[in-house]
């Protein structure tokens, strides 16, 4: 920590990754606007994600639920215009608390998933948007629904139960070359009528922008490696 609270080296990170996402849009022929930097937080102190919120960012991420209760509460209160992505997998008993907290949801794999979002919408009186997760790599182990089974996905949760799902998420496989699933998920994106792309993390974000990534999710090259 500096003696402004800041901790050491952050501000000239997240400037730095802000010029790099300019840079890439521009390069790709882009609106640098037109991509949104979402600050992946996990692990991260509630300090370290103010600070970032006093240099003026607005957009940040969680995986877990649970975590994000520990930081989130306090700091939109204090920062209601503070928009929290859920980037992690949810669970459907955890539905309620997800959509009291969170803004955005970029992981809906699965219809059940879906209804629960509904019915809490609902009962709590609050709207908000989604993204549809794909398993762009097919890897058994990973959440995320199967590229082809995506178009009946979106049928149940747009047009049944009325969600507002705005684009679609990947994380590809790791340790392969990103682009062909970076392509992918536009292409489907782009056949299922969903303007917004979330993809590309601090190894990839470049590339993912190149190929049309709307959201960028970064955590490592903005606040160090994440302590274990
Ligand atoms: C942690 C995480 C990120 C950010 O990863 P970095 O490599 O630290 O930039 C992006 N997306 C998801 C889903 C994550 O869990």
């Amino acid at each position: 920590m500096s003696d402004t609270g800041m901790p050491t080296g952050l501000e000239e990170r997240y400037r730095a990754v802000c010029e790099n996402i300019a840079r890439a849009a521009r390069h790709a022929g882009r609106d640098p606007q037109s991509v949104q930097l979402v600050i992946a937080s996990k692990t991260q102190s509630a300090d370290a994600i103010e600070a970032l919120i006093r240099l003026g960012h607005r957009v940040f991420g969680e995986n877990r639920v649970q975590e994000a209760y520990s930081k989130w509460p306090d700091l939109k209160q204090r920062y209601p215009d503070v928009l929290l992505h859920l980037i992690g997998p949810l669970q459907t008993n955890k539905a309620r608390e997800a959509v009291r907290l969170f803004d955005v949801i970029e992981t809906v794999d699965r219809e059940k998933l879906g209804r629960a979002l509904a019915a809490e919408e609902a009962r709590e009186n609050r709207r908000l948007r989604y993204m549809l997760e794909v398993n762009v790599g097919a890897e058994e182990q990973k959440s995320g629904i199967s590229p082809g089974n995506a178009a009946e996905l979106l049928s149940v949760c747009r047009d049944q139960l009325q969600l507002t799902v705005e684009g679609l998420m990947c994380i590809p496989p790791a340790g392969e070359q990103a682009s062909p699933y970076f392509a992918l998920l536009r292409k489907l994106a782009g056949e299922l009528g969903l303007p917004k792309l979330s993809m590309g993390m601090t190894a990839d974000y470049p590339l993912a922008i190149q190929l049309g990534a709307t959201h960028v999710r970064i955590g490592t090259a903005i606040f160090g490696e994440r302590k274990p």
